[in-house]
């Protein structure tokens, strides 16, 4: 199984890091129109935000081509993770999910006894459906699909994980994580959500934390069917986690389009910069479809990662089938063009 290496002894660091490419974040946001939002909604903090909750919900509604009452929102994406995580797993049983995949619900899974049925990706880094349909049991409470994947940054195709999920979510709930999928190629971006209009069990997480630039601000939503969100605020609240002040930035961001489409457009700038960077070192980067790229690295992870904290280049570091990697985020330029000076320091 994967292995990630502890940032934890850099995390006093943090702060004083010139180049922040640990965490995904993107480094543009939130918008002028967010910012101008959250400064407007501050003399109402004084109320509960339960009208601007459902001002959103109706705007995301509309988006995603369902009814409102298939749409929960929570303070980012991780918390409706761990909701669904710990409303399905309180019994135990089992998760289906890919190695290396992202690692939140599975924990959730494993902190009640669950067992995370991992499932090797494919050499080209590509789910391995067949291996994950064959893993499903009695025992198993949900299988999750995170795409594209994180850590690795690749795509399984569309058309094969919504014939996954078409066939496997009568039987089971199936959680598609769609973090990235804005930073996708427009011919793969597809979402699951319409299996959900197809009366399907499917459970689709979405994030401002990513393409809208406000991870530090927190609100992220599920798509799904009423029936099971309704099993989930049966177990926990789902408003009451939500801030008056980051609901008018998500409403804000929602408008503000040519935010997106820049964010998309400099990152897909640097991630064509750092591939072409890491050629040229003769480094065989995995194809990215998303914010960050992930590459071997011929020295361990603890020690590369320690170097690179040394220059002030914020990274994260991986061991993934006895080969160790490091993930780097996208960020500004300049950000990009430190973290390729103090690479060839480093692997030099
Ligand atoms: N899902 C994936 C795949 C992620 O990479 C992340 C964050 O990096 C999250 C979910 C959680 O994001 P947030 O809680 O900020 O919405």
């Amino acid at each position: 199984r994967f292995l990630e290496w502890e940032n934890s002894p850099y995390k006093d660091r943090i702060p004083a890091l010139k180049a922040r490419l640990l965490a995904n974040e993107n480094p543009y946001g939130p918008s002028e129109a967010a910012k101008e939002a959250i400064i407007d909604s501050v003399s109402m903090g004084n109320r509960y935000g339960h009208k601007q909750a459902q001002e959103l919900i109706e705007m995301l509604a509309a988006k995603e081509g369902v009814t409102p009452d298939h749409i929960m929102l929570g303070p980012g994406s991780s918390d409706l993770l761990e909701k669904v995580g710990i409303t399905h797993f309180l019994e135990g049983g089992n998760i289906v999910a890919a190695d290396p995949t992202y690692m939140s619900i599975i924990n959730t899974a494993k902190s009640f006894n669950a067992e995370w049925k991992a499932v090797k990706v494919k050499e080209n880094w590509e789910y391995d459906l067949d291996a994950m349909k064959a893993a499903i049991d009695d025992k198993t409470k949900l299988v999750y699909i995170c795409n594209p994947n994180n850590p690795t940054a690749t795509i399984t195709p569309a058309d094969k994980i919504w014939k996954f999920c078409e066939e496997v979510a009568d039987k089971k709930p199936v959680f598609v994580d769609e973090a990235y999928l804005e930073f996708m190629e427009p011919e793969e971006q597809k979402s699951m959500v319409g299996l959900v209009n197809k009366g399907k069990n499917v459970i689709i997480s979405r994030t401002f934390s990513k393409v809208y630039g406000m991870a530090g601000i927190r609100v992220g939503y599920i798509v799904a069917l009423p029936s099971t969100l309704e099993k989930i605020e049966h177990m926990v609240r789902s408003n009451m986690g939500l801030n008056i002040t980051a609901l008018h930035a998500a409403i804000a961001s929602l408008k503000d389009e040519n935010f997106v489409s820049d964010s998309i457009a400099k990152n897909a700038e640097c991630r064509s910069y750092v591939c072409d960077e890491l050629s040229s070192m003769n480094i065989k980067y995995v194809p990215s479809q998303t914010s960050f790229i992930l590459f071997p690295i011929a020295m361990d992870g603890k020690p590369f990662l320690k170097e690179m904290f040394d220059l002030q280049v914020g990274v994260r570091a991986f061991q993934i089938f006895d080969q160790s990697y490091c993930r780097v985020s996208m960020g500004t330029m300049t950000e990009m063009k430190m973290f390729m000076e103090a690479l060839k320091k480093v692997i030099a």
